[in-house]
């Protein structure tokens, strides 16, 4: 059998392109993304957090992918494709309800 060792998948090859991502495959971005484990955050701080994630995830050439795999997978931590947890919850939620009119109205 032949096996291609180089071969990627497709969320490989979206992830190689996050703009959140380092050229050593960590995220150089990673204290935007996510509370610090140690401290409490303020609100401030946490807006002022979430308002430099955001703005990084708006220059991101895949943050369309990032979204879709956030809302696939059920992400319920930090910032991905540009919305907060609770913001994704709610474009759940509003998607959950159109499919639903959809299938009431066919
Ligand atoms: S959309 Fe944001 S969280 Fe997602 S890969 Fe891009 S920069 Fe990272």
């Amino acid at each position: 059998m032949n096996v291609n060792k180089t071969a990627i998948g497709p969320r490989e090859r979206w992830q190689n392109a996050a703009a959140c991502r380092d050229t050593s495959g960590g995220s150089a971005y990673a204290e935007w993304f996510s509370e610090p484990d140690d401290v409490r955050e303020s609100d401030a701080a946490r807006e002022m957090r979430e308002r430099a994630a955001k703005s990084l995830c708006r220059s991101c050439p895949v943050r369309r992918d990032c979204l879709v795999a956030a809302l696939e997978e059920h992400d319920e931590h930090t910032i991905r494709g540009g919305l907060t947890v609770e913001e994704r919850r709610a474009l759940r939620r509003k998607v959950n309800r159109t499919a639903a009119e959809v299938a009431k109205a066919a």
